[in-house]
């Protein structure tokens, strides 16, 4: 299937920090749900993979699925070490948090970096990652959700992706005002 996409065009653009996800304080069995729809999130709005920790092969193989209907490279990888991950990473990383700054106030820090690490908790956040971060950044300064943090981050200095069939796609989304249209698919009118 054809991207559609072209080359030239690309190369105008601003070049955007590649993104890894760390998703910590997952709970394997408990809320799958949420950390898949982490992932999905990440992936849809332009992260190139999700570390996670615990490593949850199950969660990663749902989201491989995915990928091999709906194209693009994105992995779920395990972290059985989440803080070697941060302390690692070639790049800085960026610690979501309610109680950080504005996003507002580093967000054009984080859009000259070259690969960002985007950390997101669960239901509990160890001390040290506010130490261990070289950002704590706040998507509102109002308590919401792992998933809605990382998705407005991403949008904001990612872009939202527009529609068209990614790389290696076996089926792509044609959008339409009702119903659903899906090519390469097995659409309902
Ligand atoms: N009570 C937890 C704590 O110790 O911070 C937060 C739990 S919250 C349900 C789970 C995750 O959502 C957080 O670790 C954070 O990554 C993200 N989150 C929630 N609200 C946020 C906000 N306003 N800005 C950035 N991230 C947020």
């Amino acid at each position: 299937m054809a991207t559609g996409s072209s080359g030239s065009k690309r190369s105008r653009r601003r070049r955007r920090p590649a993104v890894t996800v760390l998703r910590i304080g997952h709970r394997a069995g408990r809320d799958p749900r949420l950390s898949t729809h982490l992932a999905l999130a990440a992936r849809a709005f332009g992260a190139e993979r999700m570390l996670l920790h615990p490593p949850d092969p199950d969660l990663a193989r749902r989201i491989a699925a995915v990928v091999d209907g709906w194209g693009g490279a994105f992995e779920v990888a395990p972290a059985p070490e989440w803080r070697r991950v941060v302390r690692d990473f070639d790049g800085p990383s960026v610690h979501l948090t309610m109680y950080g700054l504005p996003l507002s106030r580093v967000r054009a820090r984080l859009a000259r970096a070259p690969r960002l690490l985007v950390i997101a908790g669960g239901a509990k956040v160890p001390a040290d990652l506010y130490r261990l971060a070289t950002y704590n950044v706040a998507v509102g300064s109002q308590p919401h959700s792992e998933v809605a943090a990382t998705a407005v981050l991403l949008a904001d200095l990612l872009g939202i992706p527009p529609p068209g069939p990614w790389p290696g796609a076996r089926r792509a989304i044609v959008p339409t005002a009702r119903g659903k249209r899906v090519d390469g698919g097995r659409g309902t009118p």
